[in-house]
Formats: C-alpha cells, sequence, structure tokens
C-alpha cells in the first residue's frame, strides 16, 4: 500500500530532526571539542619539554659539580706551590711526592665519586698517580700542551661502566702552567639521575655527539625498549610509537626524553571519549525529548490519515468505495485530458445475484461479494482502479488502455467468474458477471464529463444484461 500523506510528512520530519541534531553533534564536534582535544594534546606534550628542560638543568649541575671537584683537586695550592718549586729546582721530586700524594689521596677519599688522579707535568709526562690506575690512552687524550682553562668530561669505557675523565690544567699565578691532572670519575651520579628520572612512559637516555648512547637506565617495569631508540641514534629511524626530544649538554653530551606516545596521551584520548559519548548522550536526549513532545502531534495526524483512507474504503470488500471512485475518476479523466491518454472504464454486476441471497442468505451474498473483488484485484495493473460502485456492481478504471485493451480485461474477468466455482459456506456456486466497457479518446476527454462515460458504460452493461447476460459489450459514449 503506498505511504500516506501524513506518513510522508512524518518521515520527513524524523529525517529533518535526525539531520539537525547530527548536524548539532557535528558542529559541537569540529567547533568545540577537535580544538579543545588538540590543546589538551598540545599542553601535554608541552610538559615534555619542561621535564626534559628540569633535567636538563639538574644533570648539567651534576657533570659541573664533577668539574668544580676537579678543579678544587688541581688548584690546592699547597701541592701547586711545591710543585713550581720543583720545577725551579729547589724542591726534590721525592719530597714533592711525599708531600702530593697522602693529600690527593684524602682528597680522593672524601669524594666517593672520584675514583683516580694522574698527575702530568707541564710537558705531559706522568709524575704520580693516586687511586684507580687511569689507562695510558686516557692519559694521552689529555694534551697538556693545548688544554683550555675548564675542559669538559671525556667519556671513557671500562668495560661496561663508564668513567668521565677530567683534564684540568694546573696554573701557578706567577710560574704559569706547573702540570695538568686527569681525574677519573665513577658515573653513579649520571647513571642515578637516568634511573631517577625515567618513569612510567618516559625514559631518560644521554648519549655522545648526538649518535653514541652512554647512559640509559637499568631494565625496569615498563621502559621503553632500548633498540628503536639505538636505530634512532644510529640511522635517524622516528618509531611512530615513541616521541623524543633532546638538549644539548657540555662536553658534547646530550640529554634525551623518549616518550611511549600511546601511554603518555592515554589520559587525554580518555578524556576525549568521554566527551564524544557526553556529546552523543545529549544528541540521543535532544532527539527523543523532540520526538516525545512531538508525538501528540503525530498521533492526531496518523489517527486523520487512518479515518480517510478508512472513509474512502468499502467495509466489506476493502476496495474503493462509491464516494471515493468519483474521485479518482475525476484525477483519471484530468490526467487524460492534460497527456491526450485514453481511458477505459469496465461496470460488471453479478447476475441473478438477489437468488442467492434468497437462496442461501446474505452471508453467503457477502462472502460472494469479497471473493469476487478479490479476484479482479489480481487481474489489475498497478495503476488499474477498482471500486465497488453499489450493491453488487463493480467499476474498473483503466487509464491508457484502447477499447481491445479493457474488452480483453472484462472477458478475462468474465471467465474467471464463469469457470471457477465459488467457495462458500454453502458449498461451491457457479456465477457469472455481465460487464459493460467504454472507453473515452484523450482530445475527446476535453469535452465529457464523468457522468457521461458511466452512462455508456452503465449501457453497455445493460446492453449484456438484455442479451442474456454472462457476456461483455462495449458501448460508445453518445446513444446513436
Ligand atoms: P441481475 O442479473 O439483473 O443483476 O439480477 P440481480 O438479482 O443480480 O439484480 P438485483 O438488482 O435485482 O439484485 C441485486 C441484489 O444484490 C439485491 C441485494 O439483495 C443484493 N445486495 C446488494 N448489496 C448487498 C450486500 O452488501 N450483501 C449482500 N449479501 N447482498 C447485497
Ligand atoms: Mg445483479
Ligand atoms: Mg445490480
Amino acid at each position: 500500500m503506498p505511504l500516506g500523506r501524513h506518513t510522508k510528512d512524518i518521515l520527513r520530519l524524523y529525517l529533518l530532526v535526525g539531520l539537525s541534531m547530527a548536524m548539532l553533534a557535528l558542529s559541537f564536534y569540529l567547533l568545540g571539542m577537535r580544538p579543545l582535544v588538540d590543546y589538551l594534546r598540545e599542553t601535554h606534550r608541552q610538559s615534555i619539554d619542561y621535564a626534559l628542560a628540569d633535567g636538563a638543568r639538574l644533570l648539567d649541575s651534576i657533570i659541573e659539580k664533577h668539574h668544580e671537584l676537579a678543579l678544587q683537586t688541581a688548584s690546592r695550592s699547597a701541592i701547586r706551590e711545591r710543585q713550581a718549586a720543583w720545577l725551579r729546582g729547589e724542591v726534590e721530586r721525592e719530597a714533592l711526592l711525599a708531600f702530593s700524594i697522602p693529600k690527593l689521596a684524602d682528597a680522593l677519599r672524601a669524594n666517593a665519586e672520584m675514583l683516580g688522579i694522574a698527575r702530568l707535568d707541564p710537558e705531559g709526562r706522568t709524575l704520580f698517580g693516586v687511586g684507580e690506575a687511569i689507562p695510558a690512552d686516557w692519559i694521552a687524550a689529555c694534551d697538556p700542551l693545548h688544554l683550555s682553562q675548564s675542559r669538559g668530561p671525556l667519556i671513557e669505557r671500562a668495560g661496561e661502566s663508564l668513567r668521565l675523565v677530567y683534564c684540568v690544567p694546573i696554573e701557578d699565578r706567577r710560574f704559569g702552567r706547573v702540570g695538568v691532572d686527569v681525574l677519573m670519575m665513577s658515573d653513579v651520579a649520571i647513571q642515578s639521575f637516568v634511573d631517577g628520572q625515567s618513569q612510567d612512559f618516559t625514559t631518560f637516555a644521554v648519549a655522545r655527539d648526538e649518535h653514541e648512547l652512554l647512559w640509559w637506565p637499568k631494565p625496569r617495569e615498563r621502559s621503553c625498549p632500548r633498540l628503536p631508540f639505538e636505530r634512532y641514534l644510529a640511522h635517524g629511524l622516528t618509531d611512530l610509537r615513541l616521541i623524543i626530544n633532546s638538549r644539548p649538554l657540555p662536553g658534547r653530551l646530550w640529554l634525551y626524553s623518549i616518550v611511549d606516545a600511546e601511554h603518555f596521551f592515554a589520559p587525554v584520548e580518555h578524556h576525549a571519549l568521554v566527551l564524544i559519548g557526553l556529546t552523543l548522550g545529549a544528541t540521543l536526549m535532544v532527539f527523543m525529548l523532540t520526538l516525545l513532545s512531538l508525538r501528540p502531534v503525530i498521533a492526531t495526524l496518523l489517527e486523520e490519515e487512518r479515518l480517510r483512507v478508512l472513509a474512502q474504503r468499502d467495509g466489506l470488500t476493502g476496495l474503493y468505495n462509491h464516494a471515493h471512485m468519483q474521485d479518482l475518476l475525476d484525477d483519471e479523466l484530468e490526467r487524460a485530458r492534460r497527456y491526450g491518454h485514453v481511458l477505459a472504464v469496465v461496470l460488471f454486476d453479478i447476475d441473478w445475484f438477489k437468488r442467492i441471497n434468497d437462496r442461501y442468505g446474505h452471508p453467503v451474498g457477502d462472502q460472494v461479494l469479497r471473493e469476487i473483488a478479490t479476484r479482479a484485484r489480481d487481474l489489475l495493473r498497478e495503476n488499474d482502479r477498482l471500486a465497488r460502485y453499489g450493491g453488487e456492481e463493480f467499476l474498473v478504471i483503466l487509464p491508457e488502455t484502447d477499447p481491445q485493451g479493457a474488452a480483453a480485461f472484462a472477458e478475462r474477468l468474465r471467465h474467471s467468474i464463469e469457470t471457477i466455482p465459488f467457495t462458500t459456506e454453502a458449498g461451491a456456486l457457479r456465477l457469472t458477471i455481465s460487464a459493460g466497457v467504454t472507453v473515452i479518446e484523450g482530445g475527446e476527454a476535453a469535452r465529457r464529463d464523468k457522468g457521461t462515460l458511466i452512462a455508456a458504460a452503465d449501457r453497455a452493461l445493460y446492453a449484456s444484461k438484455g442479451a442474456g447476460r454472462n457476456r461483455v459489450s462495449v458501448g460508445e459514449l453518445d446513444v446513436s
């Protein structure tokens, strides 16, 4: 059954409300939520920079402290002066050593991070050593002649553990450079810095010259895997799961922060999801409330539509009733006029129907009427219209159908009714119908009204009755 006018309007209304809700949700997302989430992401990302800057300051001060220690050791005035005196030939070498070694050994003991000292004369020859022995090639790397006042750490490897080697010149105000100290430091402070700063999804690491990884946190739970970072340092290959930032440090060192992007942004993603959920929930609620407030209006419209449909139908057969058939015929005539189409009508009437009522009662007659309606409906095309014209008379409107087509339809219907018995509660009954067919040409339609058309069909029907019933007659519009 085609959708009623109101049903279409209501569907359109639902669509419109749904679309405006979707637009509302979309604009809220695009104009409100997306910028907010971007802003959250940005501020979150900035926190990486702050943490890195803080870490760099802290590590800088650790390295600075090491250097201070080295400078202090080298500038101990009593030893320095004695060394100058030795260079002037005023003191024996043994006396210099006997005086200097215990004092530097005390300095070593006082600071756990200092592991060894090697003192060189101005030509770079080793005068003596204190604490852990410093390998000769490390000493050779500190060139006493070209050493500036403050040199950053050289970093050397001894097995797996790292040693920081500071080379510090020993200057005397009057005598100039009297030698060089090579100081070997433990990396404990830097290692514990790297361990302490790295947590959850952030890992701190220190590299030299932006490619040689020196300090990495000791294995912890959830620490970032080392391999992708080493690949990044060696080949510049970035892993999309990592956010990598760096800051320079003294002595060609670089501090890196490596952040696991997924875990890092998880709180922002969580907020975004909550926001999306709230938006959808709110939109849905507005949608439901709108529908709820529209419900009485919609119910009234649907009821009105139902009543209108009922008013067009015949209660017994469900076919269009006489009144609505008039409207349909007006419409079809109008269309035939406009497009110049041919239009046919068939009026048919059950033969000797009164006898059925009289013999088997009205309920059986009703049953027959319903069955006739069903059979006629089954023979129709989509655009054909079937109405119960009166008691046991039916009218069929056949748009764009010529006289032959209309007569053929009427003949098929007549034949079907004659040959197939009607099953009723009184048993199988045989019936016949008589039909009258009339056709109006498109050009003619402008000059004719529907009354003429029906009258002609009626005449043709009575011609069929008069000729003995159970037949189809085609009638002219005008009585000749
Ligand atoms: P004819 O071949 O000349 O058409 O004879 P007929 O008996 O069919 O014609 P008549 O006009 O004398 O009788 C029509 C009968 O149709 C009269 C009426 O009892 C019956 N009728 C009309 N409407 C209904 C209905 O809704 N239900 C039933 N059961 N009978 C109806
Ligand atoms: Mg009849
Ligand atoms: Mg009749």
